[in-house]
């Protein structure tokens, strides 16, 4: 068994959560920050801190957005991007926010989880949000989580479709067998869109599948790490795909290099 990357790695989901307060502003670098241990014990080098949607709203949302880029800039060689979100219901204020975050702040992405934003993926608030969004040509990462109505995979292909000029980035959709299966068909339709393989279930993910039928171009790694509460141990989808028996560029690929040409740093 593979338990040391043959490559570069960046985990490409991790949350810095509101709820967390007194966890992340500790501050990285120090000897107690378990997000610095957890990358150091897995051989993770970079990752990408994507803003907690949960209890975000068009209020607060600037000082969430304020506190991710500046978590990026404590340690940005560890810490290599910074994802804002907005909140789909206030569309006047979520396109304000992505106008200053992606100016003021330079954030290198959007970030949704609808489940807990109360709209669907493909909700029409969310069309001049992107529109402002794409403006800015930075990628959106959006949860399509097994199980929620809001998240249905194919809610998130329909606003590919219409947006074809944002690459979008599908995250826990590997999160049950049958999930699995629809993220072949859906990458196929959308060539723009991308998929992590966060809360991959143990059994029957078919990320092997996955790479076979679209090319290890559309995957990235992705743990869902939290700081508090930390959901796992041993991120199961790193030794996964270290496990699979892909060649060592198709590694690379999926490990980092896709990461890297995603914010344009490949
Ligand atoms: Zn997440």
């Amino acid at each position: 068994m593979k338990l040391i990357p043959p490559c570069p790695v960046i985990d490409v989901h991790h949350h810095f959560a509101t709820m967390d307060a007194a966890v992340w502003t500790g501050g990285a670098g120090h000897g107690s920050d378990p997000r610095a241990e957890f990358m150091a014990e897995h051989h993770i080098d970079g990752v990408f801190v994507l803003a907690g949607a949960t209890g975000v709203n068009a209020a607060n949302a600037p000082s969430v957005n304020d506190g991710v880029a500046a978590y990026r800039a404590k340690d940005p060689d560890k810490y290599l991007a910074a994802f804002a979100t907005v909140d789909p219901t206030d569309v006047a204020a979520a396109v304000r926010e992505v106008d200053r975050a992606a100016v003021e702040l330079g954030v290198d992405g959007f970030v949704f989880h609808h489940h807990f934003q109360q709209t669907t993926i493909n909700d029409q608030r969310m069309r001049p949000i992107l529109e402002a969004i794409q403006r800015h040509r930075k990628p959106v990462f959006v949860h399509i989580v097994s199980g929620s109505l809001l998240e249905d995979p194919w809610r998130l292909a329909e606003l590919a479709q219409e947006f074809p000029e944002i690459t979008f980035v599908g995250l826990d959709g590997f999160s049950s067998p049958g999930g699995a299966g629809e993220m072949v068909l859906i990458a196929k339709q959308c060539p723009n869109l991308l998929f992590d393989t966060a809360l991959l279930a143990s059994v029957a993910h078919g990320l092997d599948a996955f790479v076979e039928a679209v090319g290890p171009e559309r995957l990235l790694l992705g743990t869902d790490f939290y700081t508090q509460p930390r959901l796992y141990q041993v991120p199961f989808p790193l030794y996964e795909v270290l496990n699979l028996g892909l060649t060592d560029d198709e590694l690379a690929a999926i490990l980092s290099g896709n990461a890297r040409r995603l914010i344009g740093r490949a």
